[in-house]
């Protein structure tokens, strides 16, 4: 079992029961005043922090619902504000995580995270929020998390279908990081780094989604995967997902995961170092086939059809994604788009 991690410039607490240390680490950091952020419906891991805190606790705000709406960001500032907080603590997933780091534009606070799934914004200077119907991105120092305390025994109460398909959003960080245009020697080490734990943790938790040892295994590769996101630009497969997100309204999960295996197929010509990168640490010759057969054997969707899309909505997707360019390992074009966008629609394993 994977019991600890160490990092040189931040801090970073790993491993089952790791929560319970969440309150003695922020006091050794000075905070003196800890907002905790959450869903409601998941606020029993922030109320323990909470209550673990004591008097350093300054409530509770559990107003975070899917994505970063504005209205939802302005009450969390305004709960801030109230609350005197100098300390932001997200307990939750990227929503919970998006929702601290806005908080974090604009009051002066340090953010941290209690992160319940494998999506990794927790370990980025990478914010999203929703301004005028459109969401808006960028990068900021001040938001990136200064305490991550992954706990692998947090990630149990995710359902299997999430856990798998917050994996594979795990893992386009990492593959696109490999093959990245721009990317550091840190964040391309991450990223292989990642491949085996992430393909493991898949596996094993879709064998017993209650396999702590498999759920650690995932939960470090999220980490991984979070360290090359932070650190390598992004390419053709999060420019389809932003496309699909935005424009048809397709979920974030979802959309990243069907699209994986044919942005991978795509680019797998122009990125022979990712390629073999991932042909070693998972034992094939055929990354991309492999990818989607595991997907297959645990009964995950792989065709673009079940999000509601078709002909006519990926011609139009084509055309949207082309309007700017984007920088990907393999040039892009309308047709290049649609060559992808034809392949995740079919559903067949790619080529
Ligand atoms: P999320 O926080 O919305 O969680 C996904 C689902 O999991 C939700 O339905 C949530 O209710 C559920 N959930 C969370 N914790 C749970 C638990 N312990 N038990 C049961 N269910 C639980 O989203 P996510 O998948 O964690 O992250 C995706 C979001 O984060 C997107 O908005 C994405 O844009 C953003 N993101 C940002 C970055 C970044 O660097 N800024 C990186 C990755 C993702």
């Amino acid at each position: 079992m994977r019991d600890f991690l160490t990092s040189d410039d931040d801090w970073i607490r790993f491993g089952p029961g790791a929560e319970a240390e969440a309150a003695s680490l922020l006091t050794r950091l000075g905070a003196e005043r800890v907002l905790l952020v959450c869903q409601e419906r998941y606020r029993g891991g922030a109320d323990r922090v909470a209550e673990a805190l004591g008097d350093r606790a300054a409530g509770v705000f559990s107003g975070v619902t899917v994505q970063v709406p504005e209205d939802v960001a302005q009450a969390a500032v305004d709960a801030t504000r109230q609350a005197e907080a100098d300390w932001v603590v997200a307990h939750g997933g990227g929503s919970a995580v998006g929702v601290a780091k806005a908080v974090a534009l604009r009051c002066d606070v340090s953010v941290g995270a209690v992160p319940t799934t494998y999506a990794g914004s927790e370990r980025t200077r990478i914010y999203g929020l929703m301004q005028g119907g459109h969401k808006v991105t960028g990068r900021d120092d001040r938001v990136r998390p200064r305490l991550v305390v992954y706990d692998p025994e947090l990630t149990r109460g995710l359902p299997r279908v999430l856990s798998l398909k917050s994996i594979l959003n795990a893992l386009a960080h990492s593959i696109e990081a490999l093959y990245a245009v721009q990317a550091t020697d840190r964040a391309r080490q991450a990223a292989r780094d990642s491949l085996a734990p992430l393909l493991d943790g898949f596996t094993g938790i879709d064998a017993d989604p209650s396999d702590l040892e498999a759920r650690a295994e995932a939960t470090y590769g999220a980490y991984l995967a979070a360290e090359a996101l932070d650190g390598a630009s992004m390419a053709l497969h999060h420019k389809l997902a932003h496309v699909l997100g935005g424009s048809f309204g397709t979920p974030h999960a979802d959309t990243h995961a069907i699209l994986l295996p044919y942005t991978l197929a795509f680019n797998a010509p122009a990125a022979p170092e990712a390629v073999a990168a991932l042909s070693q640490a998972w034992s094939t010759d055929a990354p991309a086939g492999h990818l989607h057969g595991v997907m297959t054997a645990a009964g995950l969707p792989t065709s673009l059809r079940t999000l509601g899309l078709d002909e006519a909505a990926i011609s139009r997707a084509a055309e949207l994604a082309a309007r700017k360019a984007y920088p990907n390992p393999r040039p892009l074009d309308r047709d290049g788009f649609h060559a992808v966008l034809s392949a995740a629609l079919s559903g067949a394993a790619p080529v």
